[in-house]
C-alpha cells in the first residue's frame, strides 16, 4: 500500500514537471466548459418563441426547392440583424446564403434547410385536410413534409446562441450558418461544396426533424435524380392516331423498362419515379410528357453504374415510340460519411438535454394522428429516449452527404413528429405545424448550440474528428455525382415545358 502511494505521488510530480503549462491550461478551459454550454443552451432557449413564429411563417410559405425566396430571406435577415455577415446568392443559387460571426479557428458550421414538398399541403390537424388559401385554392399545394421549416430555424438560432458567446468574448473562433435550399432533389449542397464554400471549415453540424430522437451518425443512400422529357406529335386520338406520336407512350415504356431493370440491380438499390406531366385530354395524343426519376444505393460508386442503365431505359422508350427524349440531369448526392468522434458529442448532448414531454392537448393530438397509421406505432413515451444509430444506414438521401466527404460532419434527429410518423407524409406536415414540432425544434437548437461549444472549447475533439475522416476516406477522393459542367437545376420544381421546334 505504501509502495503504491509513493508511485502515484512520483507520477503526479513527474506530470507537473513535464507538463505544467499544458495541464493548467487544459484544466482552466475544462472548468469553463459546462458554464459556457449552459449559457449557449439558455441563449437558444431564450429564442424559442421568436424561433417558433419564424418557423410557422416558413411552414405557411411552404416554398418549393430553389424557389424559397421568402424563407431564405427571413433566415438571412434574422442573422444579419444579429450581427452576422451575410452573403446571399452563393454558388450561383439565389436562395443559398452563408452567415458568419466571429473570426479565426475553429470554423464551426451549422447547416439549415427550408424547402417544402409537392402534393402535401396540409393543415395542422390530426386528419387529412389540405390547406386552403383565402381565395379557396390550395395554392402551390406544397407542405413542409420533411420539417425543413424547423431544420432551418433551429440551426439559425443555435448559431445565434453561439454567436452571443463569441460577441461577449467567451468563445474564440467562427460560427457560420449555411442556408441550404432545395435539399429535396435539388442537391444544392453539392454545388455549394463545388464552389469551395466549405474550404476553411473544420466541422459541420446538422440535424433533422424525425419521429424519434436519434444520434450516432448513420450513413444514407447516394442518389442521382433526373427528369426525362418526351416530345411527340399531337393528333386526334380517334380521327388520325396514325399521325400522332405519343410522348406519354415514350414515358410509359421507360417506366416499364425501369420496372424490369429493378430485378437486376444490386441489393439495396432503390428506384422511384413519378409522372409530372402526361397530357391533358384523352382525345389528344400527348405531345409532351415528363417523368421524374431517382436511382439510389448505399454506395455512390454503385449509383454511378446504375445511372447509365436508367438512361438506356429512357432512350429505349423514345426509340420505340418515335418520340424525342430530352434528359434533364438534376445532379446527385453521395452517401453520408459517418464520424463517430463527432457523433459521440451530439449523442451525449441530446441525451443530456432531451426534456420532451407532451402536454394534455399534444397527447390528444398524437393519439389521433396514430390512428391514421396503417401499422402499429411505437408508444408516445419513446420521445424520452435517444436511439443510438451508429453503424446504420438510413434509407433516404441527403446532400449533406457531399459536405461529409470534404469536412468532418455529424447530425442527429430530434422528435418533431409523433412516434411512428413517416417522413414525407401529411402527418409530418401536421405535426410540424403544432407545438409538438416546436418542442423538437427547440431541443435541436439547444443540442446544436451545446455541441458547437464543445467543439470550440476542445480542439482535440476536432483534431480527432479530422483524423477519423482521413482514416475513413483511406485515400479515396471526393467524387461528386454531378456532371462537370452541371449548373444548379434552379427550375426543377417548375412544370416541364414543351420545348417545341427542332
Ligand atoms: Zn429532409
Amino acid at each position: 500500500m505504501r509502495f503504491q502511494k509513493s508511485v502515484v505521488w512520483l507520477l503526479f510530480v513527474w506530470g507537473i514537471v513535464l507538463f505544467p503549462c499544458n495541464q493548467s491550461k487544459i484544466h482552466g478551459q475544462a472548468s469553463q466548459i459546462p458554464a459556457l454550454k449552459n449559457e449557449a443552451v439558455a441563449s437558444s432557449q431564450k429564442r424559442s418563441e421568436t424561433a417558433w413564429i419564424l418557423a410557422q411563417k416558413i411552414w405557411d410559405l411552404a416554398e418549393p426547392g430553389y424557389l424559397e425566396k421568402q424563407s431564405s430571406n427571413l433566415l438571412a435577415d434574422l442573422l444579419e440583424k444579429d450581427g452576422f455577415v451575410v452573403k446571399r446568392g452563393v454558388a450561383g443559387i439565389p436562395t443559398a446564403f452563408t452567415a458568419t460571426i466571429g473570426s479565426g479557428k475553429p470554423v464551426i458550421t451549422i447547416l439549415g434547410e427550408y424547402d417544402a414538398l409537392p402534393e402535401l399541403s396540409q393543415e395542422a390537424l390530426p386528419y387529412r385536410k389540405p390547406r386552403l388559401l383565402a381565395n379557396g385554392t390550395e395554392g402551390n399545394g406544397y407542405g413542409q413534409a420533411c420539417g425543413h421549416h424547423l431544420f432551418g430555424v433551429a440551426s439559425a438560432t443555435a448559431a445565434q446562441a453561439v454567436g452571443d458567446l463569441i460577441k461577449k468574448g467567451g468563445l474564440k473562433g467562427t460560427v457560420r450558418f449555411y442556408g441550404c435550399p432545395a435539399e429535396e432533389g435539388g442537391a444544392a449542397k453539392a454545388f455549394m461544396v463545388r464552389e469551395g464554400l466549405f474550404k476553411d471549415v473544420d466541422v459541420a453540424l446538422h440535424w433533422h426533424p424525425g419521429n424519434r430522437n436519434a444520434a450516432g451518425d448513420p450513413s444514407c443512400l447516394a442518389r442521382i435524380a433526373a427528369k426525362f422529357r418526351f416530345h411527340g406529335q399531337a393528333a386526334h386520338a380517334a380521327g388520325s392516331p396514325e399521325k400522332g406520336r405519343s410522348a406519354l407512350d415514350g414515358l410509359l415504356l421507360t417506366i416499364h423498362a425501369v420496372e424490369l431493370m429493378r430485378e437486376h440491380t444490386p441489393d439495396g438499390t432503390r428506384l422511384h419515379h413519378t409522372i409530372t406531366s402526361g397530357g391533358g385530354a384523352a382525345n389528344v395524343v400527348p405531345e409532351f410528357a415528363e417523368g421524374f426519376f431517382y436511382v439510389r444505393h448505399p454506395k455512390g460508386e454503385v449509383v454511378s453504374t446504375l445511372w447509365p442503365r436508367l438512361l438506356k431505359c429512357a432512350q429505349a422508350g423514345a426509340l420505340a415510340t418515335e418520340t424525342r427524349l430530352e434528359v434533364v440531369p438534376l445532379g446527385g448526392t453521395l452517401e453520408l460519411l459517418p464520424n463517430d468522434t463527432l457523433a459521440q458529442v451530439t449523442r451525449k448532448n441530446l441525451k443530456a438535454l432531451n426534456n420532451l414531454e407532451y402536454s394534455k392537448e399534444e397527447t390528444a393530438f398524437a393519439l389521433r394522428i396514430r390512428e391514421t397509421f396503417p401499422d402499429k406505432a411505437p408508444p408516445l413515451e419513446t420521445i424520452r429516449e435517444v436511439v443510438d444509430t451508429s453503424g446504420k444506414t438510413t434509407m433516404g438521401s441527403t446532400d449533406v452527404g457531399d459536405v461529409s466527404w470534404v469536412v468532418p460532419t455529424t447530425g442527429f434527429y430530434a422528435a418533431t413528429w409523433v412516434p411512428g410518423t413517416p417522413g414525407h407524409s401529411w402527418q409530418a406536415v401536421a405535426c410540424g405545424g403544432t407545438t409538438i414540432g416546436k418542442k423538437g425544434m427547440v431541443l435541436a437548437s439547444r443540442v446544436l448550440a451545446a455541441s458547437a461549444v464543445d467543439l470550440m472549447t476542445q480542439p482535440e475533439i476536432v483534431e480527432r474528428a479530422k483524423a477519423e475522416q482521413k482514416q475513413r476516406l483511406s485515400g479515396s477522393l471526393y467524387a461528386p455525382l454531378l456532371d462537370k459542367d452541371q449548373k444548379p437545376p434552379l427550375d426543377y420544381r417548375l412544370a416541364g415545358k414543351r420545348s417545341g421546334g427542332e
